[in-house]
């Protein structure tokens, strides 16, 4: 299974014009959101090719995937890769060497012991905390803006995390105005972390995939996570 350079090279191409029409409806600029290459399920050939196309930012669900695909990337000083799935708290160490950042921080439990293994490898982490904006039971990430704001104290004060801002995963629909509502829920309760903890930098809103990354932006998004827009329909497996 892989994909040729010129076949992603057009993806890339339509995401970005679709990237840059919808910063331009919101009077944003484009260069103020990442864009993120999911690479789950994706075998290595494509996180190479998305590399020859210039991307350095990618994402993924499982720990033992992505640290068994990126381990031949592992010298790669411009790859940075994010964890955007779950973290249980008996793999944070494994999570600790493997990720720049974090970005599914649900529990003051996990942050704590991923802390401690990043404290064992004297290393710093970027981390989001998570909420779950659509209230479907499926979805991981703190269940109310008051939790939120509750754990963000105690994970703040943990030495080798750094919270950069919040992640959420959309409403599973083709409803726009619900994908909006609950883009501009994260914004609200990031808005509301900084108001209570001046102090941090909370920079990062993370949020919008393939199927609402356009109404993410408008609502604010800096870095859009999208895996089927470049590389395709996943073949089975997929979460
Ligand atoms: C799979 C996944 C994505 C990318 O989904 P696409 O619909 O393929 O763009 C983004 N974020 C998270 C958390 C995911 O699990």
């Amino acid at each position: 299974m892989s994909i040729d350079l010129q076949t992603f090279t057009d993806n890339l191409r339509s995401v970005r014009e679709r990237i840059d029409a919808a910063a331009n409806r919101a009077g944003r600029r484009p260069e103020d959101i990442r864009l993120m290459a999911v690479t789950k399920t994706f075998p290595l050939p494509y996180i190479e090719v998305a590399r020859q196309a210039g991307l350095t930012l990618f994402g993924e669900n499982r720990i033992q995937e992505a640290q068994g695909k990126y381990q031949p990337l592992a010298d790669d000083p411009e790859l940075e890769l994010h964890l955007i799935g779950h973290l249980q708290r008996n793999k944070a160490k494994t999570a600790a060497p493997l990720f720049r950042c974090v970005q599914s921080i649900d529990k003051l439990a996990t942050a704590e012991a991923l802390n401690r293994h990043c404290s064992d490898l004297a290393r710093k982490m970027d981390i989001l905390l998570e909420l779950n904006t659509s209230g479907e039971e499926t979805k991981f990430g703190f269940d109310d803006a008051e939790q939120l704001w509750a754990a963000c104290g105690d994970i703040a004060r943990l030495d080798c995390l750094q919270i950069r801002g919040v992640m959420t995963v959309g409403p599973f629909t083709t409803d726009k105005d619900r994908m909006r509502r609950s883009f501009a829920f994260l914004r609200e309760c990031r808005d509301g972390l900084r108001s209570r903890y001046p102090e941090l930098s909370l920079d990062v809103l993370s949020m919008g995939m393939s199927g609402d990354f356009e109404v993410a932006i408008e609502e604010g998004s800096t870095m859009v996570r999208l895996g089927t827009a470049l590389f395709g329909t996943r073949g089975g497996g997929g979460v």
